[in-house]
């Protein structure tokens, strides 16, 4: 041990993570630069991500890149390790990092370990969800989100079906907490200033829809400013739906607990967060799936193992009570950390944690947001001002300060950016939930995907003329439809609706041609399956 430096290895480029290696650099400067202590920080990405100021990139107020700074630029005397965490063994003292691009796992020793990992966003338990609902944490999301909501104008605009129209003009927020409810402030500015460029749709055919448990939103907020955001949002046009639960969700609609259906085909769901996957395999005291911590922040079985952030149990010193998930938190936890850790290894007293949030704030868009500073409560534009003079003083990065001033300057003159960025590559195998009763696909339409039924029923029926519409099977689990199609290269030849509720498994038409081509025993399979489909006594009446 004395031949190596004292190894400490940071999980997670959150708050939590990056302001452990921030301050330790600052409070080891002397020990790093003798080489006698070496900092590693692991992160699945080499920036970390302002998330207060995300759903901003939703609206294009501020650029991409700019909710981000790189952990190389903020931490210059830490390894960074831009690789995923697979596993941490506690008792070997080691963690193991996956493969990168065209290299080999990694495994990291160490002597402290922080972990800092977050939480995860989980669609578990909703059906559907998974699938079609679209999560609201990460960077990429923010970007998801606001191609979604161009892609559906670009298609709204040009659509002339009614309900097609109704579902691509109508976007669902889940989630009346912070995350939720400046999602759907700065959704609702953008789609709505968006839409004046597109000549086809009238302001009064977007909805705009906030879907919240509670009777009220914001419950993290005093009553009173709670009720100004309700009717601010409202004011602004977003139908709120208080006491109202989120079921799961289809390709064209939101479902909700009691029955009703919104078409919609952009579903934003920000409620569920579960452990991190590394976290929860971990073999550790627990508290609501977070890490049970010490006052000083140390797992209590585990010394030299500490954990901060969302992924962190921490019940305050001076309270007793457990900390929320908050940025403001962990940026304090990964200080206290920090410290707690520089004690250990100089030698010096540990210190409990302990923080009085300072305030809360919530942006609502167009200049207004609430906010509880010092137990003073504001709303409208001073509360607005506030929140940005804030958050920019706490961007990490004065290159990232700049140009955020920048954008939101540029952004009180110029109008709302439509430009779509498609970065994302077409999916050549996706899951699909289907209600009971929906049509998965319809006599006449193009034939683009073969489909898997993992689990439910579905009916294959036909149109003929004189008798209505014929049943020619029903299917189940492990089934397969949709298969001649692409095969003939024709358009469906039947129509296929869900009898219960169905998950599929769906496979594009270029990815099954691939199988197909170069697969004879595949191929074989599909040929003697169309065979014995279209000679089926029920195939033949229909024909008849
Ligand atoms: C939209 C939104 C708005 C918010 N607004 C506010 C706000 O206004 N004020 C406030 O105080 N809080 C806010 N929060 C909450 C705040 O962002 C979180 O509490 C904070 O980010 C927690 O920090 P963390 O370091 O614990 O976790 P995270 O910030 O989630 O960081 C976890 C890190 O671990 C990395 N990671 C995870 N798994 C692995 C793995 N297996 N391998 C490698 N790396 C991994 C992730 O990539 C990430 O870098 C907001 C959250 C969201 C989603």
């Amino acid at each position: 041990m004395a031949d190596r430096p004292t190894s400490i290895v940071i999980l997670g480029g959150g708050f939590g993570g990056v302001y452990t290696a921030l301050t330790l650099e600052k409070l080891l400067k002397r020990e790093i630069r003798a080489g006698r202590v070496e900092l590693g920080l692991v992160s699945r990405d080499n920036y970390i991500v302002f998330q207060p100021m995300l759903p901003e990139v939703i609206s294009g107020s501020i650029g991409l890149l700019d909710t981000i700074t790189p952990i190389r630029r903020l931490c210059p005397s830490t390894n960074l390790y831009t690789r995923a965490v697979d596993k941490i063994d506690l008792d070997k003292k080691r963690v193991a990092a996956a493969a990168g691009f065209g290299s080999r796992q990694c495994t990291l020793e160490y002597d402290h370990l922080v972990i800092a990992l977050g939480n995860v966003t989980s669609f578990a338990g909703q059906p559907g969800l998974a699938e079609h609902a679209l999560p609201f944490k990460y960077l990429g999301d923010a970007l998801a989100l606001r191609n979604r909501i161009i892609h559906t104008l670009e298609e709204a605009d040009i659509e002339r079906d009614p309900h097609v129209r109704r579902a691509l003009l109508t976007f669902v927020v889940a989630g009346g907490g912070f995350s939720g409810v400046e999602a759907v402030a700065e959704l609702n500015d953008f789609v709505r200033s968006a839409a004046r460029a597109f000549r086809n749709i009238a302001p009064e055919e977007i909805r705009v829809v906030l879907l919240h448990a509670l009777g009220l939103i914001l419950p993290e907020l005093p009553k009173s400013l709670a009720e100004f955001a309700q009717r601010l949002l409202m004011k602004r046009g977003v139908e709120l739906r208080l006491n109202t639960r989120l079921h799961g969700a289809t390709g064209d609609a939101a479902l909700l607990v009691g029955g009703e259906r919104i078409p919609t085909r952009t579903l934003v769901s920000t409620v569920p967060s579960a452990s991190n996957p590394v976290v929860a395999t971990l073999p550790v005291r627990k508290e609501k799936g977070r890490i049970v911590v010490d006052r000083h922040l140390e797992l209590p079985d585990h010394a030299g193992v500490w954990a901060v952030g969302d992924c962190a149990w921490i019940v305050d010193a001076r309270t007793g009570e457990s900390c929320p998930p908050t940025a403001q938190h962990a940026t304090r936890e990964a200080k206290c950390a920090a410290h707690n850790i520089a004690a250990a290894i100089r030698g010096g007293e540990k210190r409990a944690f302990s923080f009085t949030a300072l305030g809360k704030m919530g942006s609502l868009g167009h200049r207004s947001a609430v906010a509880e500073v010092f137990g003073i409560k504001l709303s409208g534009f001073l509360a607005w001002w506030l929140w940005r003079t804030i958050y920019l003083l706490k961007l990490p990065g004065l290159d990232r300060k700049i140009r955020v001033a920048t954008d939101w300057t540029l952004d009180l003159i110029l109008p709302a950016d439509i430009t779509q960025l498609k970065t994302e590559h077409p999916e050549s195998v996706r899951r699909a939930y289907y209600e009971p009763n929906e049509i998965i696909f319809r006599e006449g339409d193009r034939g683009d995907w073969l489909y898997v039924l993992v689990d439910g029923e579905v009916e294959v029926t036909k149109h003929v003329s004189g008798q209505g519409d014929v049943t020619l099977r029903r299917l189940g689990p492990g089934e397969c439809f949709g298969e001649i199609a692409l095969v003939s290269d024709q358009a469906r030849s039947a129509t296929v609706r869900s009898l219960t509720s169905v998950n599929v498994l769906a496979v594009d038409r270029d990815a099954f041609n691939s199988l197909f081509s170069n697969l004879p025993p595949l191929r074989g399979f599909f040929e003697q399956l169309i065979e014995m489909r279209s000679t089926a006594p029920g195939e033949r009446m229909a024909k008849s």
